[in-house]
This record gives structure tokens, C-alpha cells and sequence, in this order.
């Protein structure tokens, strides 16, 4: 079974490496992100904090999450709403990083992804795979850039899209976002051991497939 597991910050191209990956290995692709983002989007509509355990955790039995994949395209249901239209909007960020910290939360979509992984060859990407998802993925990635790297990608991006926000505040946003995801208490944002290193802060997206490629092939 293949299980491809590609971890790293955020913006730093994990998701489009892991979609050409899977697009040129024919196999599903599974954005682990958009998971805690579609938690985070279920219980802003219940009205919880979502910083708050004892107010998110009891939700979660109403939480009924479906993957669902059409053309190689992942959809998110949420107790079958297709949520993924409002998925990357921005404040849908720091929600998703807020709520990701919660154990509860964590326990829930962990289990949720090893069952997909469990049943196709699969490449994920997230925060937390190699180290806790799959610990025995037949390979692990460890995809980093520099955070101003980043935020310059990310501002391109927001700009094509209209967006008036500035690199201050989007660095500003990437390095809480780095320090959460890296120093909360659970399943921090953490390098497998055994995980092979990528730095893109010097390479195209192109060069950081072919990279990945290459080790899987050898
Ligand atoms: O990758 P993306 O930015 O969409 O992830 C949203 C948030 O979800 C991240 O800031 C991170 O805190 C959290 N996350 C996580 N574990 C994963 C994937 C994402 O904690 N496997």
C-alpha cells in the first residue's frame, strides 16, 4: 500500500507538491487542512469557541465529516453540506489552527484519516502524518521554505484574488501560525525522524515535485 505522507507549515506548497504527486502516481490525494478547517467551520456555526475544549469537544458527536472525491477533486461534507467553498477564506485560518489545537478535535479527524489511508494508496498532507497519522507511511516528506518566502507566495496569490492585504500582515500571520502549529501541546507540527527534508525557498513547485519524485522512485 502506498501511503505518502507530506508534512511541513504553513504555505508552504505542501498541497500543490501532494496534488501533482498523486496526479502523476494516479492516486487519491488527501488535504488534512481542509479536515480541521471544515471542524473549525462546524463549530463557528454552533456558535462555540473554538479555543475551547469544553465547549467544542461536546459537539462532536454531531460532527459527521464525508471525503468525498469526483475527477481527483476532494469535496468536504458537513452532515452532507459541501462546505468547501468557505474552507480557504482567511479568518477560516486561524479558526482551523485555533481548533486543531484541541485533542478532542485531533483524536476525531486522526481516526477519520487513517481510515481513509487505510483503504487506497493515498498521499496526505498535513501537519502531523509522519509523526502521528502514519508513523509506518511507506514514505514521509518534510517540506519547509522561509517564512518571508512564504508570505511573498502567498501574497501573489492573495492578490490575484483582489485582496489589498500587505506582506506585513501576512508574514505576521505565517510566523503565529508557525508558532501554534509548533508549540501547542498536542501532535506538534514536528520533522519524522525518517522523514526526508525538502527546503522550496530556493526551488519552484516544479522542482520540488520532480525532488519528491525522485526519492519515491528510488
Ligand atoms: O494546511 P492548512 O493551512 O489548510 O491547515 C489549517 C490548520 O490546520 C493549520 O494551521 C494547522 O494548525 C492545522 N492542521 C493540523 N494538522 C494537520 C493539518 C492541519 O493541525 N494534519
Amino acid at each position: 500500500m502506498l501511503n505518502i505522507a507530506i508534512d511541513g507549515p504553513s504555505g508552504v506548497g505542501k498541497s500543490t507538491i501532494a496534488k501533482a504527486i498523486a496526479k502523476r502516481l494516479g492516486i487519491i490525494y488527501l488535504d488534512t487542512g481542509a479536515m480541521y478547517r471544515a471542524a473549525a467551520y462546524f463549530a463557528l456555526k454552533k456558535g462555540a469557541d473554538v479555543n475551547d475544549e469544553s465547549q467544542v469537544k461536546p459537539l462532536l458527536s454531531e460532527l459527521n465529516m464525508e471525503i468525498r472525491y469526483a475527477g481527483g477533486v476532494q469535496t468536504i461534507y458537513v452532515n452532507g453540506e459541501d462546505v468547501t467553498p468557505y474552507l480557504r477564506e482567511h479568518h477560516m485560518s486561524k479558526a482551523a489552527s485555533d481548533i486543531s489545537a484541541l485533542p478532542s478535535v485531533r483524536i476525531k479527524l486522526v481516526e477519520l484519516q487513517q481510515a481513509i489511508a487505510r483503504s487506497a494508496d493515498i498521499v496526505l498532507d498535513g501537519r502531523d502524518i509522519g509523526t502521528v497519522v502514519l508513523p509506518n507511511a511507506s514514505h514521509k516528506f518534510f517540506v519547509t521554505a522561509d517564512a518571508a518566502e512564504r508570505a511573498k507566495r502567498r501574497l501573489i496569490e492573495l492578490r490575484e484574488k483582489g485582496s489589498d492585504i500587505t506582506f506585513a500582515e501576512i508574514l505576521k500571520d505565517i510566523e503565529k501560525r508557525d508558532y501554534n502549529d509548533s508549540h501547542r501541546a498536542h501532535s506538534p507540527l514536528k520533522k519524522a525522524d525518517d522523514a526526508v527534508l525538502i527546503d522550496t525557498t530556493n526551488m519552484t513547485a516544479e522542482q520540488a515535485v520532480e525532488a519528491v519524485l525522485g526519492y519515491i522512485a528510488r
